[in-house]
């Protein structure tokens, strides 16, 4: 069957073909770690997973790079203010090195917890300077740069297919330009490709180049990871919409100036979550990581379930009171699964429906309401049981947690939840209160030393 995805470079649904035979290279951009991701960063992230998962269940071989920002990207689109990263060290007292470590691993746990497939390859920026160094180069040479006492810029009215992607209207912009705080900048679109280190303070992070001590920026180290993994044309290059307007054009621009070729064959991006209708954002005070809703005893596959009930380009409503719901849903879900046969036959009828699904744009609501479908239906158990095994492979919500030895209900498992955030809490009475509670189901639990348990 066909497979259709949207690409922001068309604007249209395009039927999708890999460049080389069912190989699909794909590309998504990563966390900046100075901090903590946010539910509405994360929802990318589960978006992305969902288009791998479905690639592959068309039978492509997908390659799957992700970069780790731990350098250069700085606090203003405008190639102005701090570095991220140096300014989460201060904040916390601790070397930037150290901050990237902890704010990766964090990120890696999150992934986990959603059942997100890792990249095959995670590249860390700091770990491609040579490269960066070796692009900004080849940029000179072909006279698309120049230089400021701040840095080494692009000149974006070199590239003509600049505007192309994000659909700018650069006279519009140039007309209705902010006061720009770099007066050195030929266009209002120019970007920093190295910036050097300023003289009055000493950064953590930085490194000897032919232009001076300085650091990539930001947009660069995509560049650089992409094109040297994945060679200098490949498939699908993913990210939020908010990277539309500036970093993805900018990579866009320097690949063309490198490679003299539209590098990326497509371009598909996530909407954002909001929240009181409001973007989530780290500066908003509408911050809400994975954490938090762990610690209100909520499973982060329900999120996960939450996020598949939107289209990826639909922007989606976070409340409280939605995730509980979307919890309930997938709680009953997995109830009614759990009272199926084992897997016997198939249901070739719903299959094809669910692919159709999946197969248009990634529309997962469709495909939850297939499956939804199904269970319904006249089909033999054994073979809906069957049928949805393989849903869960695009699904990624464990639907097929059967097939554990130690299976527990989800009415028992939401009883150890809670009963781990009251020892979390050192709240030992309501611990004890719920350990005899999931005893009378008939469920032995032994506690581990490292705070975790053990189901006996
Ligand atoms: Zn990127």
């Amino acid at each position: 069957m066909k497979l259709y995805l949207y690409n922001t470079l068309t604007r249209n649904k395009d039927e999708f073909k890999p460049l080389k035979g069912n190989k699909v290279g794909l590309y998504t951009c990563g966390p900046t770690v100075y901090n903590f991701a946010h539910i509405g960063n994360l929802r990318t992230y589960i978006f992305e997973d969902i288009l791998k998962r479905v690639l592959e269940y068309n039978d492509y071989k997908v390659k799957h790079i992700m970069n780790i920002t731990d350098v250069g990207h700085l606090t203003s689109d405008a190639d102005t203010g701090e570095d991220k990263l140096e300014k989460g060290a201060k904040r916390e007292g601790k070397s930037v090195w150290e901050i990237a470590e902890f704010y990766t691993n964090i990120f890696k746990e999150n992934l986990e917890d959603l059942n997100i497939q890792e990249p095959d390859k995670w590249c860390k920026a700091t770990d491609y300077i040579k490269e960066q160094i070796k692009f900004v180069k080849k940029l000179e040479k072909k006279g698309l740069t120049y230089k400021t006492s701040d840095g080494i810029y692009f000149d974006t009215s070199k590239y003509p297919d600049y505007p192309k992607l994000a659909k700018l209207n650069l006279e519009g912009q140039k007309e209705g330009a902010r006061v720009e705080v770099n007066k050195e900048k030929r266009n209002p679109t120019d970007f920093a490709l190295w910036k050097f280190s300023p003289e009055d303070s000493h950064r953590q992070m930085e490194w000897k180049s032919p232009w001076g001590v300085g650091f990539p920026g930001w947009h660069l180290e995509c560049s650089a990871i992409s094109l040297k993994n994945l060679g200098k044309e490949f498939d699908i290059h993913c990210g939020g919409v908010d990277h539309i307007p500036v970093h993805h054009t900018n990579e866009l621009a320097q690949n063309w100036g490198i490679t003299n070729l539209e590098s990326v064959k497509w371009w598909l991006h996530g909407e954002f979550l909001v929240i009181n209708e409001g973007k989530m954002a780290k500066s908003e005070g509408n911050f809400i990581t994975l954490q938090r809703i762990k610690d209100r005893g909520l499973n982060p596959l329900s999120y996960r379930y939450f996020c598949l009930q939107a289209h990826y380009r639909s922007k989606l409503n976070f409340t409280w009171e939605a995730l509980e719901a979307a919890q309930n849903g997938y709680h009953n879900l997995i109830g009614e699964i759990s009272k199926l046969p084992k897997p016997k036959g198939d249901c070739p009828e719903f299959e094809e429906k669910f692919l159709q699904a999946i197969n248009d744009d990634l529309n997962m609501p469709m495909a939850l309401s297939v499956l939804q479908e199904l269970l319904k239906s006249n089909c033999p158990s054994g073979a809906k049981r069957q049928s949805i095994t393989k849903f869960d492979k695009v699904l990624g919500l464990n639907l097929d947690q059967y097939k554990k030895e130690k299976v527990v209900s989800w009415e028992v498992q939401k009883l150890i939840d809670e009963r781990q955030l009251a020892r979390k809490n050192k709240d030992f009475k309501k611990a004890d209160e719920l350990r005899r509670k999931i005893e009378e189901q008939g469920i032995k639990i032994k506690d581990l030393p490292d705070g975790g348990y053990e189901i006996e």
